[in-house]
């Protein structure tokens, strides 16, 4: 008789989903949540959970989007960690950065930062480093206008990481802010400095975060972190080929349970875009219905690198087969 093959596992590391509370979970980001959970758990690892409110919070998304990933079948290993109590921690990495001389302040406004970053010889989007050798009297007088933001002083302007499908990925590597003028930790560093505390080693999420993973994983080098193993998925698109969001119709579970659909169908629907083969069930195969189901049919080597395009989940659940 053959011996199942177990998965490789991994006793220590951890997985996670990272949501930021700005409104409901649509399709898309419950996929995510999805395949960062059956990667996780398919390595044996813990599965973690973050809510990244340090930017835009909408009031009681964070437990409405929990709600929505415990309904589907998600669970996580201990209480989920808050970003916004965490400003101790952030604050001892700009502490470690600066001691170094590796952080200065940054007075450029937004447009500012975009007129001189589309200047012929800038790299798009990076930011052109206006401020990195301000003098000491012109910090003075630009403080007084506008308070400061925090930036790195990269000293590398490329910087690689292991990507599961993207193979080796080099990014820019510029002069990200640290430290937002409103005094809040940026999203690059409050990811870095958590994903490290939380011992997460895999980090799997949509590849628009992609461009991002070579300055997360250069910051975490200069902390003396480890950079986790990534896995970018492909995204939910709508019919025009944009991100979906949510005002592209019926695409919260809540819409869609409320429009007549069961969260078993919802996760078939997920299940068939991913796509998973179906699983055994008392009359017969059928398609995963929940996260324990797809976990039994999960192989990341064989999941779709294309995006998947969402047209109407409502009409079109009807057409996913049981
Ligand atoms: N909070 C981010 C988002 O919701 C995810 C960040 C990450 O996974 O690194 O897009």
């Amino acid at each position: 008789m053959l011996t199942p093959v177990e998965p490789p596992r991994t006793r220590t590391g951890a997985g996670r989903y990272a949501p930021s509370p700005s409104g409901d979970l649509h399709l898309g980001n419950v996929r995510t949540a999805l395949f960062a959970w059956l990667f996780a758990r398919h390595t044996g690892r813990r599965f973690l959970m973050r809510i990244e409110d340090l930017d835009r919070v909408q009031q009681g998304s964070a437990e409405r989007q929990l709600d929505d990933l415990r309904s589907v079948g998600i669970d996580w290993d201990g209480e989920p960690l808050v970003q916004s109590h965490r400003t101790a921690a952030y604050r001892e990495a700009v502490a470690d950065l600066r001691e170094r001389g590796l952080v200065y302040e940054c007075f450029c406004t937004r447009r500012e930062i975009q007129e001189a970053s589309s200047a012929p010889h800038g790299a798009p989007g990076a930011y052109p480093g206006t401020c990195r050798e301000l003098s000491d009297a012109e910090r003075a007088r630009r403080a007084e206008s506008r308070p400061a933001a925090l930036r790195l002083r990269a000293e590398e302007s490329r910087w690689s990481v292991r990507d599961l499908y993207a193979g080796t990925y080099s990014g820019a590597v510029d002069d990200v802010v640290l430290v937002r003028n409103d005094g809040r930790a940026a999203y690059n560093l409050a990811v870095v400095v958590d994903d490290a505390h939380q011992g997460v080693d895999q980090v799997v999420r949509g590849d628009d975060l992609l461009p991002s993973a070579p300055r997360q994983a250069y910051l975490a080098h200069l902390l003396g972190l480890t950079p986790p193993e990534y896995a970018h998925v492909p995204l939910a698109l709508n019919r025009h080929g944009d991100r979906l969001a949510k005002r592209d119709g019926a695409v919260t579970l809540s819409q869609l349970t409320a429009g007549g659909l069961a969260v078993a169908e919802v996760v078939r629907m997920i299940a068939r875009s991913m796509p998973l083969p179906p699983v055994r069930g008392q009359n017969g195969p059928h398609l995963p219905e929940t996260a324990a189901q797809m976990l039994e049919v999960f192989d990341p080597r064989s999941i779709s690198l294309d995006p998947w395009t969402v047209l109407d989940p409502l009409m079109e659940s009807a057409c996913v087969p049981r």
